[in-house]
């Protein structure tokens, strides 16, 4: 499996392309802190020749027919398969996901790749009904180059959401992974070329934001943005692309709610909340990370979610625990941060685990599952902490629950845990949320539509529904010569 080594170059036009000597940095391995590779940081000259690379291969890609566009992504989709237990293992080095999840992300990243190319081939137009003189009809075109920036907790996977849809219609792409979790995306895209995917289709550069994914986001050959990551980054994106009037994507962050009512089945609404919360150590924009629970129930609720979570395994990604450690050594120094100042910032504790895993790997990024009960004006409640850290309050009827779920700037995912179904969809029709759970916790998949209300984002990835955003809209008015 030679062509699974580590690449930690740009991969352009098919080929690993070493860049000229630079500033580069290090990546480590959140499992130990260990260093794993060094990185480049690909300057503006190098994203210009990434893009131009896809921009001259982008029209042919346009014009290959769909069936044939389709075979490829799903050889591609085969492919991953076919190489899963390597890329979950570099995936797990660079992110420290434990290896059954990250086989999961590695099946994801296959399904995004199956899913779109059986969409290639039926993206039909309509045609117009205008009287017998004209015949008008809607075509969906390709932007032509899309740049993507992608964030560090699930690199794999968030570039196939991505990548697939882009490529199933036309366009081709640029991406950057985070610099934090740079290693298995190039080898990815080096997958696709094996798989008959024509050079320049999809190029990788590695960087910082600052200098590598700022110049992405202003090269004149880039026609649409799609970026993963923080609020405050999606800013800035979104004035940068305004400047340019090129459309982008927005996936931010999250600060979900999880709201149990005392007629739920409470075996699944706690397994549903632990997994909400300790789902890749915390590190999903979609964790469920605010919990209210009907207060007569509370005290029994916080108690079995207290000792299921005491259960949960902390460890190393190759010892495959429940949690493994935080992606990154910033990411670990914020969580710390909030988990050191919690009773400060207003925290009652109800649950704070230590892990026994730092006595084996003292440096690596690790944190346990917390829980801390909260009033909604504290920063614990206001603030997306991306780690296993649940807060808690209690509620007494449905009214106070759906204020306290909507008391929020996010808007991307919300729970509801109930046996009566009219509660459920009363309830849930007021949520403020792009997606709503009703009695689980991350049902649905590749085919389900995923998008932020509010702060959380804007446009949809996933589902039938992101084609929308990779294509735009041609109608074509002809007259019809009456004899
Ligand atoms: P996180 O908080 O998840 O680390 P960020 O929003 O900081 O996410 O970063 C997500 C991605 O955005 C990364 O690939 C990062 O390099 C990139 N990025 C950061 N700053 C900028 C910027 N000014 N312009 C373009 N990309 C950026």
């Amino acid at each position: 499996m030679a062509h699974l080594e580590l690449i930690t170059e740009a991969y352009i036009d098919g080929e690993v392309l070493r860049l000229p000597a630079g500033e580069r940095y290090d990546t480590l391995n959140p499992s130990t802190g260990a260093v794993i590779a060094s990185t480049p940081v690909a300057t503006a000259a190098d994203v210009h020749a990434a893009v131009e690379s896809s921009r001259l291969a982008q029209p042919r890609w346009a014009a290959t027919k769909p069936a044939d566009r389709g075979r490829i992504l799903t050889a591609i989709a085969q492919e991953i398969r076919a190489q899963a237990p390597e890329l979950a293992r570099i995936e797990g080095l660079d992110t420290g996901k434990p290896m059954t999840m990250a086989l999961g992300d590695v099946e994801s990243t296959a399904r995004y790749f199956e899913f779109y190319a059986g969409a290639a081939d039926k993206l039909h137009g309509d045609v117009i009904p205008l009287g017998p003189s004209y015949h008008a009809f809607t075509e969906h075109a390709p932007y032509g180059v899309i740049g993507i920036i992608l964030p560090w907790n699930a690199p794999l996977q968030q570039a196939a959401r991505s990548v697939a849809p882009a490529l199933a219609t036309g366009n081709c792409v640029v991406v950057k992974p985070a610099e934090d979790a740079p290693l298995t995306n190039p080898i990815l895209a080096r997958i696709a070329t094996e798989c008959g995917l024509p050079p320049g289709v999809w190029n990788v550069i590695p960087g910082d934001g600052p200098t590598t994914g700022a110049a992405l986001v202003a090269d004149p050959g880039v026609r649409r943005l799609m970026f993963t990551g923080s609020v405050e980054v999606g800013k800035i994106i979104a004035r940068a692309a305004a400047d340019r009037l090129i459309p982008v994507g927005l996936e931010l962050g999250g600060k979900s709610p999880n709201i149990v009512f005392a007629d739920a089945d409470l075996d699944r609404a706690v397994d549903g909340t632990v997994l909400a919360i300790t789902y890749n150590s915390g590190q999903a924009c979609s964790a469920g990370s605010r919990l209210y629970v009907e207060d007569s129930i509370y005290e029994e609720f916080t108690t079995r979610l207290r000792e299921r979570l005491l259960e949960v395994s902390v460890g190393a990604a190759d010892e495959d625990p429940d949690i493994g450690p935080i992606a990154t050594r910033e990411q670990f120094a914020r969580v710390r941060s909030y988990l050191d100042r919690a009773v400060e910032l207003g925290g009652k504790p109800i649950l704070e685990v230590k892990p026994t895993v730092l006595d084996r790997h003292p440096d690596g990024f690790y944190v346990g599952p917390a829980i801390f009960e909260c009033a909604q004006d504290s920063r614990l409640v206001r603030e997306e902490i991306f780690g296993p850290v649940l807060v808690t309050a209690r509620f007494t009827t449905d009214e106070q629950a759906l204020k306290m779920a909507n008391e929020s700037n996010y808007g991307l995912v919300a729970g509801v845990w109930t046996r009566d179904i009219d509660r459920a969809l009363r309830f849930s029709a007021g949520l403020e949320a792009g997606q709503v759970f009703i009695n689980n916790w991350f049902g649905g998949g590749v085919e389900t539509p995923f998008g932020g209300w509010k702060d959380s984002g804007m446009g949809r990835e996933k589902g039938l529904e992101a084609l929308q955003h990779y294509t735009q809209v041609r109608t074509t008015i002809i007259s019809v010569g009456q004899s």
